[in-house]
């Protein structure tokens, strides 16, 4: 999560804010999901997010193996869901094989 280059003191435990989804929205999933059989393009809200924007799949083995590994943080998360939507896609950008 470096790559992008965010100061490594502000990755510290960090709560996940209710209604944010940034992380469900603009990563890549490369792997099959239900209702994305060829995985989730980056800035694609998935398609597993209930209108609280929870998962619906989490605890079950449907989830993609990658969602448990986006931990919140401050790096990530930022101060607010546009902070965390900037970071991840430059996340995924400087990420894409
Ligand atoms: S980006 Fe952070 S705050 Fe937003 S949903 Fe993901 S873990 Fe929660
Ligand atoms: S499967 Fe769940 S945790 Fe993973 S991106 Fe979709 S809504 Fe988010």
């Amino acid at each position: 999560m470096s790559a992008v280059g965010r100061d490594s003191s502000r990755q510290v435990p960090h709560a996940c804010r209710p209604g944010c989804a940034a992380c469900c929205i603009a990563p890549s999933i490369s792997s099959p999901l239900p209702g994305l059989p060829q995985g989730k393009p980056a800035g694609l809200p998935c398609p597993q997010l209930d209108d609280k924007l929870l998962c619906r799949l989490f605890g079950r083995p449907e989830r993609p193996a990658c969602c448990p590994g986006l931990k919140p943080s401050h790096e990530m998360c930022g101060d607010n869901r546009d902070d965390a939507l900037v970071w991840l896609a430059e996340l995924e950008a400087a990420t894409r094989p």
